[in-house]
C-alpha cells in the first residue's frame, strides 16, 4: 500500500486560460485543485466544497487518530430491576464513537 502525500494539503482554485501554441489554441476551464505545500498536484475537484473538504482529510485523519487513541469506554449502565439491561454495544456512545473513529481511519487507510 502506498501512503498518502505529505501533509499539509491547500485547496486552491486555477481560473480559466487559453494558450496558443503553433496556431492551436487550448482553452483550460477554471478548476480547483487540492496541493501539498511545495504545489505537487494531490487531486482536482468538481467544487470548491470538495477541495476544501479533501484539502481537510489529512488534518482530519491525524485528529480522528488522535482522538481514537484517547478515548476510554466510561459509560456505565443505569440500572433498573424492571428492565433487561440492553447489551453494551447497543447504547455506549463512548463504544459508538471509537467504532465510527475506526472505521472512517480504516478507509483512508485502506485497512477496511
Ligand atoms: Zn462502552
Amino acid at each position: 500500500m502506498s501512503t498518502h502525500s505529505p501533509g499539509p494539503w491547500e485547496a486552491t482554485h486555477w481560473r480559466s486560460y487559453s494558450h496558443e501554441h503553433r496556431g492551436r489554441y487550448t482553452h483550460v476551464p477554471a478548476q480547483w485543485l487540492v496541493v501539498t505545500t511545495d504545489s505537487s498536484l494531490v487531486l482536482r475537484a468538481e467544487n470548491e466544497a470538495d477541495a476544501r473538504l479533501a484539502a481537510a482529510s489529512i488534518d482530519l485523519l491525524a485528529a480522528c487518530e488522535a482522538a481514537r487513541d484517547r478515548l476510554d469506554c466510561r459509560e456505565m449502565p443505569v440500572c433498573d430491576d424492571d428492565l433487561e439491561p440492553a447489551p453494551h454495544d447497543e447504547w455506549c456512545t463512548d463504544c459508538k464513537a471509537r467504532e465510527q473513529l475506526d472505521a472512517a481511519v480504516a478507509k483512508a487507510r485502506g485497512t477496511a
